[in-house]
Formats: structure tokens, C-alpha cells, sequence
């Protein structure tokens, strides 16, 4: 038997216990579903067994498929999960699951093949199998629909998300709950079923119970997930296979969800949603820097600025529970910002996403400042000032001063030079850079941003409390814009270029908007605010180069005061108390003007040119950066893609997107717009690549 698996029996119960740290992923090459199965066998042929009970080592049940085993075919003559739960539906002695800690994918289908479930507290159950773009191929379509009816199915298989212990013995996934700790507990139940003489109960000879009719009710719950997931083939899926629960006998239903299984695994979609799961893992990863790589402790923390991003930076370090000072120039500007924080907390509060006491105590950890006396205790001091070298360096000088030895001096900046900033200290290898995207409370993504004599710790540690403050870290190298700024400046500037080329701001939205992005590049300005980038461009506009070209569309909208949905317009008009972009005429006519003046002839642009002029932007972008080694790898310039610029999860990010279209046809598209301007002279890297027949992520 295999040595993960643990069998025992005590008394008359059969005990099986999975034996996999850290979550006893379900391995089909470690052998541990044959040596369930195994167990299993032996069990029934003893007569001193009369129930089985099978539990997890160590915190959790299951927490389902063991990734590593993804894409990688399965040694023969090894049990899968399909082989052992279709196995399970043949044992005549009763079966329970003892269900602890997150319980998922596989796990649950492993549980549900059972006949009884008991459970503890603080258990998360689920099928999270669609947000990798699949569905649970192990019976789950089958087998959750007949214990908790169609509805509550479709919510769970299609959203993935899990539910408590609580809410699954509600349910039915669950039959009691029991006190910690399990074993014991679940043992006592399983005599106590022996004792009682309860029967077999087979989740599989369940019929799936729906309210009403049950036409009506797919043709409904296929309209509401189709809208809420537009773009995801899965979800749609998932939910014919519930439907398939409805109206089939259980194993022509199996046969169901294997098709649909197998379609799935080879979609784009799936392949994306999988890439971006593996990527945000191989984001931690740090080729010079070892995870043993001793780290800082970080028990609190200061920031200097409660503008914007300061109040938002300070409000992740608050959530994790660790204290933060927050400095400002004048006592006015704290309170300014400390009342956007209260009002920001208080409006979770509303919702009912946050207690009243959890706000207290946070707002308690926080502290406004006024001197940088007051930081000398700081473990890390994040920089949120204005975005001023002169500011920044001034900032940097004073925090050498104060400053404990050890303590990091991060900088929000977004686009200045951080060895710049940390050559005015004597410490320079403590400097980093954290760049938080706005709203810094809720947008996941943080650049990690290291200068030429970053320490590996201050490194390691960064990396950590990325996770500590619930971001998704990802390191970069210093350049204009670092990775994702950079990037999106191409990607905005070809779209104003489009404009004055022929296009309206309302169709290039159309077609990104249709390729997935949350929100096209004109409604995003409109968000935003058109007046911060007018600022900046008119700061640069002495030091701009002549010939390189500019389209003048954005400056003329904002000389109207249009500066987006704040003014109540900008690329579009709004209506008072909506967010709802409406295209307008004036606009129209002011860049039909702009073309003009700048002596172009406005020209029909096909939906395909502003797609692939737009998101190829993106890829020649992001393959020099590559070149660059300003991201380590591609699959980390695709998190940041997905974690800070809504670009869709289905399509992977920009790099695996251009992979999927395949660099051949990406290089022979940029070949095409050569001739717009230098922008388009294709990445030496996406040229070798294309001809090697080669892919950004290996
Ligand atoms: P902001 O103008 O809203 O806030 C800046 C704050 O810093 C103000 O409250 C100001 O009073 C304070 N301040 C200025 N000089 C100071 C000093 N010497 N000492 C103490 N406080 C001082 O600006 P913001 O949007 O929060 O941007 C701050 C930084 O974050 C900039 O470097 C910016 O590039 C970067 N950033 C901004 C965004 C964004 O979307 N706004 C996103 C990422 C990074």
C-alpha cells in the first residue's frame, strides 16, 4: 500500500487517512488513490470491518487534484479519482468522510462518493474546478445536484466558490457537525451508524430535486450565467451538466460530464485561466534571490502622503492588522485623509462586509503624524507623495535621517528613477520600490520594483508582505513606467492614434470591451481623469521630441474643462447621478477638426485593426521589457495584466494571448503597421521567437 495513505481499523471501523501534506492533493503517480482504493478492498474482506471512515492527515480532508499532476499523463496502472469514486458506488459497508479545512475540486467529489459526511467547524467546501476554465469531471455535476437540488448546484459549480461548514450541513452536504478534534468524533458517529443499523445511502440513487418547472428553469440560469460570465465557456458547462443530473440516469450523466470535460481542457479559455493560476504561483519566484532567503520582520509600518494613494497604502497595512503612522505636511491634509479613510471603512461597514468593531480596531492601528521623529520605530516607510523628484529625494534625505538601521524605505512612485531616489541615501540597498495601483485598498496587484543595489532581503521580504497584505507581488526592474504603466502608455497612445485615424473613441471601446477588458481605454480616461495626464503632458511637452508624433485630441478635450466623469464629461457626456458613458456629437467633430490639423485623411478602420493595433501595443511592449530583464519572465507580465489592468483572465494576459494567436501571425500583423510609425518596429525578441517557431511563456 502506498505509504500516503494510511490504513487502520479500530474497532469495527475502517480508517483511512490521506496522508499528503500540505493538503492532501488527490495524486494519482504517488499512488494515492490506489492505495485508497486499496484500503477499501481490504476493508471489505474483513469481516472485523463494518464502516469505513475516511479523513485527512494534518488540517484539511482535501483540497482536491494534485496540481503538479495538471497536463502530465497518468502512469498506468494507477488508480484515478473516476476509477476509485465509481469504485465507491460498488461498497456494500457504510462509508463516511470526516471533513476538515478546505475541502475542494476532487476532495468533495471523494467526500460526496461517501455515504455520510460529518464535519467541523471552519471547513471550506466547494467545486472550484471552473475557475481553471473546467469542470469537477469526477461525478461532482453528478453527485452535488442530488444532494443539494439544482439550484443551490448551479450557484456552486459555476461560481466555485466555497461555503462553510455551516452552510453545508444546511445544505445536506453535510450531515452533523461535530466537535474537534475530528477523529475521535467521527469515529463515535461511525459506530454510532453501525450501531443504529442506518443503511447504505448513495448520493448517485438520488433523483436532483428542482422548484418548478425544469425547462424554465435551465433556459433561465442559462441566461443569468451566460451574462455573468460572458466571455468563460465553462460556467455553461458546468451548468448543462447539472441539467444533465436532471434528465438522465446517473451514469449516462458521468458519460455526460466526461464529454464535457474533455471539450473544456482544450479550450483557450481553460489553457488562459490555467496559465494565469500557475503564473501567479511562478510570480514568487525570484531567480537570484533563494526562498531561503532570510526576510525582515515587519510589525509596523509608516506612511509619508494620505493623499490618494497613501490613505489606501495605509489601509492594507491596517487590515493585516499591522500598525501604521501616516505623515503628512500639514495637520488640514491628515485630517482630509483620514476622514476618506473613515468614510471609505464606514461604507464596507454599510454593506454589511465589515463590523462596526472591525472598523474601530482598525481605525485604532492608525496614527497621523506630523514629524519624522515620529517614524524612527518604523519597520518599512512607504513613500506617497507627490510625484516630484525633487519631492521624493527631499522625503528620502529625511528618512535616512530618522530612520531605524534595518527599517525599508519603499516609494510608490510611478514612473521616477528609484536608484535616483535612493543615491540620496547612505543606505541605498534598503530602497525599493512598491508601486500600488489605485484604489491601493482594492486593486490586488503590487509591483515590486528593485533598484541596481536593492538588497535580496528587502527583496524577500517585499515579496512576503505581498501576501501578508493580500497583493499579488510581482518584481520588476526599473524603467519608465516599470512593466505595466509602460506598457499601457503604448496601448493608449495607439488608441488616440486610432481616433485620428478614423476611428471614435465609442467603437475602439466597443471592440476592447468585446475582447474582455472590463473597460475600454477611452471609459477608463473618463474614470480616471483626463486632467492628470494633460498635467503630465504638458510638463513634458518642452523636452518633447519634434518629430515624434502626437495626437493633440486629449489636450483639446481637456481645454474644454472635459475632464472626464467628474465634470460629467470628457470622451463621452454623462447624465447626472449615472455612470453611463453617452457618445456626443461635439466630440465627434472635435477629432474630425483634429484630423485636419494634423493633415490626416480620416479613413474606415476595421474592428480587427483596433484590436490587434491595440493589443499588440501591448506584446512588442512587453516583449522589450523582456528583453529589457525588467520582468523576469512573461508569465509575470501577464499577472500584471490581469491583477492591475483588467485584462481578461480567459485570454492568459497579453503574453499567452499573442502565444495563443502564435508569434508568427503576431509578427506578421506588426509587419503590417510598420509603416504608422516607430512604434511598430517589431521587439527583437517577438522576431526571434516568431521565426523559431518559439512562445513567450516556454
Ligand atoms: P496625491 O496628490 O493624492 O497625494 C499626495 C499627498 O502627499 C498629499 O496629500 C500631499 O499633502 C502629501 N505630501 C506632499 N509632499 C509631502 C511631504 N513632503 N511630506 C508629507 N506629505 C507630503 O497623490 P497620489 O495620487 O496619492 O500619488 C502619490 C504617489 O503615488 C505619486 O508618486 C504617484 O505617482 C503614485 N501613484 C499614484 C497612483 C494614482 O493612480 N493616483 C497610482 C500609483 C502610484
Amino acid at each position: 500500500m502506498s505509504s500516503i495513505v494510511d490504513y487502520q481499523v479500530q474497532g469495527h471501523v475502517g480508517v483511512i487517512t490521506l496522508n499528503h501534506p500540505p493538503v492532501n492533493a488527490l495524486s494519482v503517480s504517488k499512488g494515492l488513490l490506489q492505495g485508497v482504493l486499496d484500503a477499501i478492498k481490504e476493508g471489505e474482506h474483513d469481516t472485523a470491518v463494518k464502516v469505513f471512515l475516511l479523513i485527512g492527515a494534518g488540517k484539511n480532508f482535501s483540497g482536491g487534484a494534485d496540481i503538479t499532476e495538471f497536463g502530465k499523463a497518468a502512469p498506468p496502472g494507477l488508480a484515478n479519482l473516476r476509477d476509485l469514486v465509481s469504485y465507491m458506488d460498488t461498497v456494500t459497508k457504510p462509508m463516511v468522510a470526516a471533513i476538515s479545512g478546505p475541502t475542494m475540486g476532487g476532495g468533495l467529489e471523494l467526500a460526496m462518493a461517501t455515504h455520510y459526511r460529518v464535519a467541523i467547524t471552519g471547513a471550506q467546501i466547494g467545486l472550484p474546478e471552473v475557475k481553471l476554465g473546467i469542470l469537477p469531471g469526477a461525478a461532482g455535476t453528478q453527485r452535488l445536484p442530488r444532494l443539494v437540488g439544482a439550484a443551490v448546484a448551479v450557484e456552486m459549480i459555476t461560481t466555485g466558490d466555497p461555503v462553510s461548514t455551516e452552510r453545508a450541513k444546511e445544505l445536506g452536504i453535510v450531515d452533523e457537525i461535530v466537535e474537534a478534534p475530528l477523529l475521535p468524533a467521527a469515529i463515535k458517529y461511525a459506530n454510532r451508524l453501525v450501531r443504529e443499523g442506518k443503511p447504505i445511502r448513495r448520493a448517485s440513487a438520488l433523483t436532483t430535486a428542482v422548484d418548478g418547472d425544469p425547462d424554465a428553469f435551465f433556459a433561465a440560469a442559462r441566461e443569468r450565467v451566460a451574462k455573468a460570465f460572458r466571455g468563460y465557456p465553462a460556467p455553461l458547462e458546468c451548468l448543462a451538466c447539472v441539467e444533465a443530473s436532471v434528465k438522465m440516469p446517473f451514469k449516462d450523466g458521468l458519460r455526460f460530464e466526461r464529454e464535457r470535460f474533455e471539450v473544456l481542457v482544450a479550450t483557450t479559455e481553460s489553457k488562459s485561466l490555467r496559465h494565469a493560476f500557475f503564473s501567479e504561483r511562478a510570480a514568487n519566484k525570484i531567480d537570484d534571490v533563494p526562498d531561503s532567503t532570510p526576510v525582515r520582520e515587519i510589525k509596523s509600518a509608516a506612511v509619508i502622503g494620505a493623499g490618494t494613494m497613501g490613505g489606501g497604502i495605509a489601509m492594507n497595512f491596517v487590515n493585516a492588522g499591522i500598525p501604521v503612522k501616516v505623515l503628512e505636511a500639514a495637520q488640514d491634509r491628515l485630517d482630509k485623509g483620514f476622514d476618506i479613510i473613515r468614510k471609505n471603512y464606514a461604507a464596507t461597514v454599510a454593506k454589511g462586509k465589515l463590523s462596526q468593531a472591525a472598523m474601530d480596531k482598525r481605525m485604532s492601528l492608525l496614527t497621523g503624524v506630523l514629524s519624522y521623529d515620529d517614524l524612527k520605530d518604523a519597520d518599512i516607510i512607504i513613500e506617497a507623495v507627490f510625484e516630484e523628484m525633487d519631492v521624493k529625494k527631499e522625503v528620502f534625505r529625511k528618512l535616512d535621517a530618522v530612520a531605524k538601521p534595518g527599517a525599508i524605505l519603499a516609494t510608490n512612485t510611478s514612473t521616477l528613477d528609484i536608484d535616483q531616489i535612493a543615491a540620496v541615501t547612505k543606505r541605498p540597498q534598503d530602497v525599493i520600490g512598491l508601486h500600488f495601483f489605485s484604489p491601493a485598498n482594492v486593486m490586488r496587484l503590487l509591483e515590486i520594483v528593485r533598484g541596481a543595489k536593492t538588497a535580496h532581503d528587502v527583496i524577500a521580504t517585499s515579496m512576503k508582505l505581498a501576501k501578508t497584505i493580500k497583493k499579488v507581488g510581482v518584481l520588476v526592474g526599473v524603467c519608465d513606467g516599470f512593466v505595466g504603466n509602460r506598457m499601457v502608455h503604448a496601448y493608449f497612445r495607439e488608441a488616440g492614434f486610432l481616433i485620428e485615424e478614423g476611428a471614435l473613441p465609442q467603437q475602439v471601446d466597443r471592440v476592447l470591451e468585446e475582447f474582455g477588458f472590463a473597460m475600454g481605454p477611452f471609459r477608463v480616461g473618463d474614470l480616471a481623469g483626463l486632467d492628470i495626464g494633460w498635467a503630465i503632458r504638458k510638463r513634458q511637452a518642452a523636452t518633447r521630441d519634434p518629430n515624434e508624433r502626437y495626437t493633440k485630441i486629449g489636450d483639446m478635450i481637456c481645454e474644454l474643462g472635459r475632464f472626464g466623469q467628474k465634470t460629467g464629461a470628457g470622451y463621452y457626456r454623462y447624465e447626472a447621478g449615472n455612470r453611463k458613458r453617452i457618445p456626443d456629437p461635439e466630440i465627434e467633430a472635435l477629432i474630425v477638426r483634429a484630423s485636419a490639423e494634423a493633415g490626416i485623411t480620416r479613413r474606415e478602420i476595421s474592428d480587427q485593426e483596433i484590436l490587434e493595433r491595440c493589443v499588440y501595443q501591448l506584446v512588442n511592449t512587453g516583449a522589450k521589457i523582456l528583453e529589457e530583464r525588467i520582468a523576469q519572465r512573461a508569465s509575470d507580465i501577464d499577472i500584471v495584466y490581469l491583477f492591475g489592468y483588467g485584462f481578461p483572465r480567459y485570454r492568459g494576459g497579453p503574453m499567452f494571448y499573442a502565444d495563443c494567436v502564435g508569434l508568427d501571425n503576431v509578427l506578421a500583423a506588426i509587419k503590417r503597421y510598420e509603416a504608422i510609425g516607430p512604434q511598430w518596429k517589431p521587439a527583437a525578441l517577438l522576431a526571434k521567437l516568431a521565426a523559431e517557431g518559439g512562445r513567450f511563456n516556454g
